[in-house]
């Protein structure tokens, strides 16, 4: 087995990992060898697929405030997010915004040549920047470029990070699987910031790329370090039927409407002033409420509503909505220029994630987490649109430039020989050479069919307790086993391991949110419909232990806004 000796050591390439890359070699004058690992080609990384927008002030002269920003996204958190850390977030974006201009973004532009923005939900002014309706491709695409300027950068494309290593008191490195050859390494490292992503495919009808799994969530958990708030999960009020593939919030910004099986505009009713625009958890209840109610159309267990863009004009629609379009004619041969699309909400975002501070560092010294994966926490109980691209350029920047001065403060890395020979033995012998007859593929199609019926956009006490008892069976049941033996690109593989982190963090996320006994952003309990923030204003901590997981709770940072009503 090989040990590679880097500075920092990165595990993913989306748009958090590839902005602490740069941000982490810029402060150290592309001294510290940085490594980026990546399970598939950077440039497919899931943030390729954001759509809609990335949110920042620019225009105060207009109206616009940094104090609006953060109050926007205080209220569409239900007042779960810590204040401090989306203060951060709001102040910073407007640079980051012309950081990444300065790098080639090519931002969609008003008349005038400015930066335009459009409207999303739950904001009270435009404040979306996007680049047609392909923003991640884009910024994607700018760093990405940007990232390969510095030579001090390595990127270790097709490597499966199946553990990370720690000597008790810090972080050492991690264990990988060359996808290529099959071999196993193991990185040392002073540093190492986590950046793994959303882990949507718990979900099957979800707006994620097959690949956007719990892995890097379940090395951190299993390292004893917690994961918050994990019960939030957001639901996107319109994905498609059936295929769940997107249909940005772009599209409601820039003046799509929402019609139920009798034609009638209902989220008047639902939010008198927002309308369509409302923040993300109450459109999606509205949906599912029509639905409930028999004023969906009827399709085979994916009954919908339509998203009508016609009054939108063809020629706009073709220029700001092309995405929309394509994906529309493709997948289901309408034509949003004279049709509806049929929509439902889609399994889209997980506020929870990594417990990190306002620096994005773990309990762990050494290790950081940063985008989708991380919970610094600026989402709360519901994520606004535009706010996750943001983080991680902002938390990107942020974890990249406290690796750098950290590492450039410690001596050569170390690993522990004994640890990596321990995870070496649990991939190669437990996993690899498993014994065991169930298909792994069967498990997770259970597994995600739970997910959708009782860990969805409503939920209830019975439900969950039947969706843990479930999980825990899942889990019980020997999935272990791998029958493709070969060692090249051996997905095979992965794929178990990958179902091995979904099943643990599944279990997470079901237990925060049978504890949880109120309703608070995405997370709607029928059974306690009402926030309670006597009780329940408190971040959920999942530890990991051999049982299940250990719940704990802690304070939320409110500076300013005492939490109120929400009304849209
Ligand atoms: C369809 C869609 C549209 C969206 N549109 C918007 C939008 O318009 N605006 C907005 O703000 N947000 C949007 N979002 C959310 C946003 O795109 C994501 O939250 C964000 O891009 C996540 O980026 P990330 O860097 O955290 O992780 P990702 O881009 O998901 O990258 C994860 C990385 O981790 C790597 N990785 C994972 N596991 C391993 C492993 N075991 N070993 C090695 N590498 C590993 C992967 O290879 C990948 O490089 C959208 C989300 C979806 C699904």
């Amino acid at each position: 087995m090989d040990f590679l000796p880097y500075d920092i050591v990165i595990v993913g390439s989306g748009i958090a990992g590839l902005r602490a890359a740069i941000e982490a070699s810029r402060a150290s004058n592309r001294k510290l060898r940085i490594a980026v690992t990546t399970k598939v080609q950077a440039m497919r990384s899931h943030s390729v697929s954001a759509e809609g927008g990335t949110a920042a002030v620019l225009y105060p002269e207009n109206g616009d405030s940094v104090e609006s920003h953060v109050y926007d996204t205080i209220k569409g958190s239900d007042f779960l997010a810590d204040q401090d850390a989306v203060e951060r977030l709001c102040s910073m974006m407007p640079a980051e915004v012309y950081q990444l201009e300065h790098w080639g973004m090519p931002w969609s532009r008003k008349e005038d040549g400015t930066i335009a923005q459009r409207p999303f939900g739950g904001y009270s002014f435009p404040r979306a920047v996007f680049a047609s309706d392909k923003v991640g491709f884009f910024e994607m695409q700018t760093l990405y470029d940007t990232a390969l300027k510095y030579d001090n950068i390595e990127f270790l494309q097709e490597w499966f990070v199946t553990s990370l290593i720690k000597d008790g008191s810090r972080f050492q490195g991690l264990t990988a699987i060359e996808m290529k050859s099959g071999n196993f390494y193991a990185i040392k490292a002073k540093a190492g910031i986590i950046a793994t992503g959303g882990p949507g495919r718990l979900y099957s009808f979800a707006t994620y790329g097959h690949s956007s799994t719990a892995d890097g969530l379940a090395m951190a958990y299993r390292m004893g370090i917690p994961l918050k708030d994990m019960e939030f999960v957001q639901f996107h009020p319109t994905g498609l039927v059936p295929s769940g593939i997107l249909i940005t919030e772009g599209a409601r910004g820039d003046g799509g409407v929402l019609l139920n099986k009798d034609g009638e505009r209902f989220m008047e009713r639902y939010a008198p002033e927002r309308k369509d625009l409302a923040a993300r958890d109450v459109v999606s209840r509205a949906i599912m409420d029509e639905i409930n109610q028999g004023r969906g159309i009827k399709a085979e267990g994916l009954d919908h509503v339509y998203i009508d863009l016609r009054h939108i004009g063809a020629e706009r629609i073709k220029e700001r909505l092309s995405t929309v379009r394509e994906i529309a004619i493709k997948f289901n041969n309408i034509d949003p220029v004279n049709g509806l699309i049929p929509v439902r909400p889609v399994c889209h975002y997980f506020m929870g994630g990594i417990d990190t501070n306002i620096d994005g560092g773990t309990e762990l010294p050494g290790l950081w987490a940063a985008g989708e994966c991380a919970c610094v926490s600026v989402n709360g109980a519901n994520r606004m649109g535009a706010n996750s691209t943001a983080e991680c350029l902002v938390w990107g920047k942020i974890t990249g430039l406290e690796a750098a001065k950290y590492s450039m403060t410690r001596q050569s890395a170390e690993i522990s020989k004994q640890a990596v020979e321990q995870e070496q033995k649990r991939v190669h012998d437990d996993i690899f050479h498993g014994k065991g007859g169930e298909d792994p593929y069967a498990i997770k199609k259970e597994m995600q069919q739970i997910m959708d019926e009782y860990v969805c956009v409503y939920r209830d006490g019975e439900g969950l307790s039947q969706a843990l008892k479930a999980i825990r069976g899942l889990k019980k049941r020997a999935y272990r086993h791998v029958d493709d033996q070969s060692s090249v690109y051996n997905t095979n593989l992965t794929n178990v391991l990958e179902l091995d982190a979904n099943l643990e963090i599944s279990e997470a996320i079901v237990a925060g949110a049978l504890a949880r006994t109120e309703s608070r952003g995405a997370h709607a309990r029928v059974d306690y419909p009402k926030r309670d923030d006597a009780k329940w204003l408190k971040h959920t901590l999942a530890y990991y232990s051999s049982d299940g997981p250990r719940l704990d709770y802690s304070a939320v940072v409110i500076t300013k806004h005492k939490p109120v009503e929400r009304r849209y």
